[in-house]
């Protein structure tokens, strides 16, 4: 074990500490979660519903203190955090239903009886960014127990502290310690055992395209069942027949909630060009409203970067000559402050193309719907993203031509826990989320019994 400094973002200044493990420590994980999930899978579905429903209830008795540990480990604004910690409660409640409901199918066939059952596949990997690490933990581990499998979780390096504290209430929810474990240590270590290992059927992987494609590629050989949340560069359409009003007010939402780290943060505004001057001149009021501060303050919108080196690759993409049309207002250090920052960039930019993963979006004109989804589609991503108009048809022509996972109109929500959510082309693989996700930690099995005829 290796101790590992935790940083406060608002202050720059270490607060706490976590032991990292290593890979020794996942193959003990490893061999002790088979166990409890064969235990875990013997026990009655109302038995394990009941678990499932107690934890929920630990999880809504700590919603401040997991709230408080995110302010602190993620500079998340209080309030958002709270939701996070609420969140959580929510999928756990949602998912405790389905050891009761998850069934398979009686197929009429020739000669006797046929029926499938999902099997739990046994123990499942989960690996998390930084960015929502309550959140993400939750949509792997509600849906993979629910579904009777073991859970092994390896949070991010820089924010490990909720998923920890969630493994605890889980054990003070009366849940196996062995069922639910955190494995906090480096990617290339712990993670790659994780993904590598053969005790581990499943691994879910959210966090940067970059390194989903190096878990891909690891997971390979095992032929281990993989699902990926990566990256994204969404698209905020906004045409000239919308309520432009509500449109840029809201669009500093859109793209700076959780600083601009947001797999989907609509960073591409794209406008159509005969509303482009009026809607610049409504966004930059907007921008500067946005409160960006203490984040255990009621009132802060929106807090810091989660570290250093993050704030130094977000300022990376704004240097000194950057197209910047308005810039919003942040606090000067300590702490890794970035100001809401809005571009006017060429089309091929690479602050277009690339995900920046912070406070900082580009606004593009187009001419006309065409134009709209050419613009929207030129990316590798297709994540999420909103589309403003008020002529349905157009927006049900938009909501199909654009390739993205998660579209709203007239409206920047991309989360729901009972709606399916997961990414086109190299925003990832599968989906998470929904009321089919327990399936997603199954594998079906068929069974055909014969009978004999009198
Ligand atoms: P990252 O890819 O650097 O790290 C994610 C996790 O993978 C961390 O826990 C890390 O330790 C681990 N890891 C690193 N190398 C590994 C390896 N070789 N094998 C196994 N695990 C390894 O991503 P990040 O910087 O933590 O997160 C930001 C990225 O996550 C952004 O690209 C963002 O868009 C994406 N994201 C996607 C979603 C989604 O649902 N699609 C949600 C949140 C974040």
């Amino acid at each position: 074990m290796t101790t590992h400094d935790l940083i406060n973002p608002a202050t720059g200044a270490a607060f706490g500490s976590v032991e990292h493990v290593d890979a020794a420590a996942v193959d003990d994980a490893v061999g002790r979660a088979q166990a409890a999930q064969r235990r875990w899978v013997r026990s009655a579905p109302a038995a394990r519903a009941s678990a499932l429903r107690d934890f929920a209830a630990a999880v809504d008795a700590h919603v401040d203190e997991l709230a408080a540990l995110e302010v602190s480990n993620a500079g998340h604004p209080v309030s958002a955090a709270e939701w996070e910690a609420g969140h959580v409660r929510d999928v756990l409640q949602f998912y405790a239903a389905s050891p009761e409901r998850l069934s398979g199918q009686q197929i009429p066939v020739a000669g006797g009886l046929d029926v499938t059952f999902h099997e739990p596949l046994g123990v499942v990997g989960i690996i998390t960014p930084w960015n929502f690490p309550m959140p993400i933990a939750a949509w792997g581990f509600a849906p993979a127990l629910a579904a009777g499998n073991a859970v092994l979780i390896k949070p991010a390096e820089w924010t490990p502290l909720t998923t920890i504290r969630l493994a605890e209430l889980a054990v003070h929810a009366g849940l196996d310690p062995d069922l639910l474990q955190v494995l906090p240590g480096p990617g290339a270590e712990v993670g790659e055992r994780l993904v590598t290992h053969p005790g581990v059927a499943k691994v879910v992987f959210t966090g940067s395209t970059v390194t989903g494609t190096r878990v891909l590629a690891a997971a390979a050989p095992g032929v281990k069942r993989v699902t990926l949340e990566l990256g994204g560069k969404s698209a905020n359409i906004v045409f000239a027949d919308c309520d432009l009003e509500q449109a840029a007010a809201t669009a500093p939402y859109g793209v700076f909630d959780n600083a601009g780290q947001d797999c989907c943060a609509r960073s591409r505004i794209l406008v159509q060009a005969s509303v482009y001057d009026r809607f610049m001149e409504l966004l930059e009021p907007a921008v500067a409203g946005v409160v960006v501060g203490d984040p255990a303050s009621r009132d802060t919108e929106m807090g810091p970067l989660v570290s250093r080196p993050h704030w130094e690759k977000v300022a990376s993409y704004v240097p000194d000559d950057a197209p910047v049309a308005f810039r919003g207002r942040a606090p000067d250090g300590p702490g890794f402050w970035f100001p809401p920052t809005v571009l006017t960039p060429a089309r091929d930019d690479r602050c277009v193309t690339e995900e920046i993963f912070g406070p900082v979006v580009t606004v593009l004109p187009f001419e006309d719907e065409a134009d709209a989804v050419a613009l929207a589609n030129d990316t590798v991503y297709g994540l999420s993203g909103s589309i403003w108009t008020d002529d349905l048809s157009r927006a049900l022509r938009m909501s199909r031509a654009v390739e993205a996972g998660n579209l709203s109109v007239n409206s920047h929500s991309s989360v729901r826990f009972n709606t399916p959510f997961g990414g086109f082309k190299q925003s990832g693989l599968g989906r998470e989320l929904g009321p089919d996700a327990p399936l997603a930690f199954t594998d079906t099995k068929n069974v055909f019994i014969a009978v004999k005829e009198k």
